[in-house]
């Protein structure tokens, strides 16, 4: 909003689409930036069905909405009805930010750049040259596979519990990356063997959202300076953060991923960069309300 936090005649609408949308923490992060940069915009969550999705687009492109993030279940189903992808979004296969160009719906996505930007802020972890072990072979892995490849790793084995489709995600990075070795594996009792010399290890499957131990995975083969990332946020301490904890690995979840891909959309709709920790800010003002 304004910096008197008055909506006007003149105040542009941005907004989150996904359903269901009301645990989205987007709207606290993106209106606490806008307020800070004193921007004349609101950031609104979108309830959109499924079978809506459709007639949701014609409604925001009508309406003049000036940018949405995409959430579950809409970040691939949205690729065909968006008017132009860029190169983020075709690469990872998924938009999860929609900018309004002058009547253009262009699909862009944040999710793995803001990945990365995590791990260098919350685990002073630069992926250049590092082996990366990424648990999941999902929406979340296949943009993070794309930013590690990017950002330079030197390997990536892709663990995840159906094998065939770590093996498609591999298999359709192959010749982009050549210089980078590339493995899609199941995740089972033998994983532990694979992740011996891993720099990283990520984990992008929903394990751990219901406090779930990730089966076939172990810590203890884990090289002593490897360092450990959790896309969960939410529980903020998972089974896998633990062990990795006493096992005394340096550890983050996945809220700084959320933060930084909410920073660089913030980028890309506004043209200016959020107030430094704002969005951290504002989340941990807003758990901490919810506690009392
Ligand atoms: P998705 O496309 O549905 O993929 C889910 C992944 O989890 C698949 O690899 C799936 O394996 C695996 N999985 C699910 N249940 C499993 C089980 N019981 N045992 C073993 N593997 C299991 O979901 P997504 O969009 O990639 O999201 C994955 C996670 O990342 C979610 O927790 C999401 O909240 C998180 N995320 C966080 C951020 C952030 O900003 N921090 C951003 C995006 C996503 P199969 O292929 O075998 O089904």
């Amino acid at each position: 909003m304004n910096d008197k936090s008055v909506i006007t005649g003149k105040t542009r609408i941005y907004g989150i689409l996904g359903c269901p949308v009301t645990h989205s923490l987007s709207p606290v992060m993106q209106n606490a930036a806008l307020h800070e940069a004193a921007v004349d915009a609101i950031y609104v969550p979108f309830c959109v069905e499924p079978d809506q999705l459709s007639a949701a687009l014609s409604g925001l492109r009508a309406l003049g909405v000036c940018g949405f993030n995409v959430t579950i279940p809409h970040k691939t189903v949205i690729m065909p009805l968006l008017d132009k992808l860029a190169p983020s979004a075709v690469q990872a296969g998924a938009v999860n930010t929609v900018v309004n160009q002058g009547g253009q719906l262009i699909g862009h996505n944040t999710d793995g750049d803001g990945l990365v930007r995590s791990l260098v802020k919350d685990l002073n972890c630069d992926v250049g040259g590092s082996k990366v072990v990424l648990v999941g072979a999902g929406g979340a892995a296949r943009g993070a596979l794309v930013a590690l490849c990017r950002a330079g790793v030197k390997s990536v084995v892709v663990l995840n519990r159906t094998v065939a489709v770590a093996e498609g995600l591999i298999g359709s990075f192959r010749s982009s990356f050549p210089q980078i070795m590339l493995h899609g594996t199941a995740l089972d009792g033998q994983s532990g063997q694979l992740v011996s010399d891993a720099d990283l290890l990520i984990n992008a499957t929903s394990l751990g959202m219901a406090g779930e131990k990730i089966d076939g995975l172990t810590l203890a083969l884990l090289p002593d300076h490897a360092k450990v990332y959790d896309m969960v946020y939410n529980p903020p301490l998972t089974p896998l953060l633990l062990d990795a904890r006493n096992r005394g690995l340096q550890a983050a979840n996945g809220l700084g991923m959320l933060v930084a891909q909410g920073e660089l959309a913030f980028s890309l709709w506004h043209g200016i960069a959020p107030a430094n920790d704002i969005m951290q800010k504002a989340l941990s003002a807003f758990f901490n309300a919810a506690k009392a």
